[in-house]
C-alpha cells in the first residue's frame, strides 16, 4: 500500500478552512445555498485544470473533472463526493487539530472525545487523528472524500507510467439539504459505475439503502356556521388524523430498524376547511415499497369517501435502494472486491436507513454507486474526528478500483 498519510491530511485540513456549511432554509431556493461552496467549488476545477483534467462547473454547479485514459480497454469509472459540510453545529471557522494519538480521551477546547464511546480509536494508537478544536465540526463529512479523491488523481497523474482508463470526479453542492443531485450533469456523464467517499470507518461501504417516496395528501373539508353543521361541515382535520391514526403504530420509524420499512406522517398543517399532509414512506424492498405506496393512497382515498372530503394524492419517489442497480450491475461490486482483496483490507456491508446522493444516481441514471469509507467518525458533531491513516487507505481503495477496472471495456 502507498503511504498517502502526509499529503491527504495536509490537503485534507487545507479544504476544511473553506466555509462550506449549506443552509437548508435556502435549499431549492439558492444554489448552492451558501456561496462559500463555490469558493471551495472553484479552488477545486483551478486543482484539476493544473493537474490538465478536462474540467467543467457553471450552471450546474457540480464540479465535473475528466482525467483521460492513457491505454485502451478500459471501463471509465467515476468518483463522488460533495463540498458542503452540516450545520447540525457550527460548521464554518474549522480549525483542525493533528494528534499523535497515545490512547485515551482526546480533550478539546469545548468537548471531549470519549475512548469509551469511539472504539475504532483503538486502531488509531500510535499513529494521527485530526479533530476541530471542539467548537465546529471538522467537515471529514466531506472534505475527507474530497481530498482522497483529489489526492488519487494527483497520483496518477504524477505517475504517468500506472496505467488508466478515463476516471471522472463528481463535486456536489448541497448533499446535506438533500438538494446536491438536482442539477447532475447526467448528460456530460461517461462513467456506467460511480463510488461515492462519503462514508465512515475504514472498511466499511454501504450497498443499500430505503427506497423513498414523499406523499402530499390535500384535503379539502367543508364549512359551515358551527351553530348549523350537522350533516354539512367536513372538518378537514378530523380526517387528518383518522388517516394518521390508521398508520400501524409497529410500522413507523421509532418501532422498526434493520430491514424494516415504515410510515411517517412528518406534518400535518391546515385548518377544518383545508389540510396538508406529507407521509414519508421507507422501504428496502422494492414489493413492500410499492405496496406502501399504494396501500396509504387506497387508505387516502377510503377516508375521502367515508368523511365526505375531497382529497388529492401525490407521491414523489424521493429515491431507490441503490442495490436494485448494484444487482443490475454486479460488476461494480467485485470491482470493490477485487480492490480490497489487493490491498488485503476486509469489507463490511452496512445498511443505510436513509438515502445518499450515490441512491439519487441509482434512481435518476440507474447507475450503480455504493457508498465507500473515508476513515470519518462522528459525522455532524463536535467530537468528528477522522484517522489519518483510514484516509491513505481509502486513496488506495480508489487506485485499486481504477486499476480493476482495466481491460474491462468491449
Ligand atoms: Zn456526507
Amino acid at each position: 500500500m502507498i503511504d498517502f498519510t502526509k499529503s491527504v491530511s495536509g490537503r485534507f485540513i487545507r479544504y476544511t478552512q473553506f466555509d462550506t456549511m449549506s443552509d437548508p432554509s435556502l435549499a431549492g431556493k439558492r444554489r448552492p445555498t451558501t456561496e462559500g461552496q463555490s469558493v471551495l467549488q472553484k479552488a477545486l476545477v483551478r486543482e484539476l485544470e493544473e493537474l490538465g483534467l478536462d474540467v467543467t462547473y457553471g450552471d450546474t454547479s457540480v464540479v465535473h473533472g475528466i482525467l483521460r485514459a492513457n491505454e485502451k480497454g478500459a471501463l471509465p469509472v467515476a468518483f463522488m463526493a460533495h463540498v458542503d459540510t452540516a450545520d447540525d453545529v457550527m460548521g464554518n471557522n474549522v480549525k483542525a487539530v493533528r494528534h499523535s494519538y497515545q490512547g485515551g480521551d482526546i480533550v478539546l477546547k469545548g468537548t471531549v472525545i470519549r475512548q469509551s464511546d469511539n472504539p475504532d480509536l483503538e486502531q488509531c494508537i500510535g499513529s494521527e487523528v485530526i479533530t476541530s478544536d471542539g467548537t465546529t465540526l471538522l467537515g471529514a463529512d466531506d472534505k475527507a472524500g474530497v481530498a482522497e479523491i483529489m489526492e488519487a488523481v494527483s497520483w496518477l497523474v504524477s505517475h504517468p507510467e500506472i496505467p488508466h482508463g478515463d476516471v471522472e470526479v463528481f463535486f456536489t453542492p448541497d448533499e446535506e439539504t438533500g438538494r446536491g443531485m438536482d442539477m447532475f450533469p447526467y448528460d456530460e456523464m461517461i462513467s456506467k459505475a460511480c463510488y461515492t467517499m462519503d462514508g465512515g470507518r475504514e472498511g466499511e461501504i454501504e450497498t443499500e439503502c430505503f427506497n423513498a417516496a414523499t406523499c402530499i395528501v390535500r384535503i379539502h373539508g367543508v364549512s359551515t356556521h358551527l351553530g348549523s353543521a350537522r350533516g354539512r361541515l367536513v372538518n378537514a382535520l378530523t380526517a387528518a388524523s383518522a388517516i394518521a391514526s390508521a398508520l400501524p403504530q409497529a410500522e413507523s420509524p421509532e418501532a422498526t430498524d434493520q430491514r424494516y420499512g415504515y410510515y411517517h406522517v412528518g406534518q400535518i398543517t391546515g385548518t377544518n376547511v383545508s389540510a396538508r399532509m406529507e407521509i414519508l414512506i421507507r422501504d428496502f424492498s422494492a414489493g413492500m415499497f410499492d405496496f406502501r405506496l399504494s396501500a396509504l393512497e387506497e387508505l387516502v382515498r377510503a377516508v375521502g369517501r367515508i368523511y365526505h372530503a375531497e382529497i388529492d394524492f401525490e407521491s414523489e419517489v424521493s429515491y431507490r435502494n441503490m442495490a436494485q442497480a448494484n444487482d443490475a450491475h454486479p460488476e461494480v461490486i467485485k470491482a470493490l472486491d477485487e480492490a480490497a482483496g489487493k490491498l488485503g483490507i476486509k469489507l463490511e456491508s452496512a445498511l443505510i436507513r436513509g438515502g445518499t446522493d450515490g441512491a439519487r444516481m441509482a434512481e435518476k441514471a440507474g447507475i450503480p454507486c455504493p457508498n465507500l469509507f473515508t476513515g470519518g467518525h462522528n459525522y455532524h458533531s463536535l467530537e468528528e474526528w477522522v484517522s489519518v491513516s483510514s484516509m491513505s487507505v481509502s486513496v488506495n481503495m480508489i487506485l485499486a478500483i481504477i486499476d480493476s477496472c482495466r481491460g474491462k471495456a468491449e
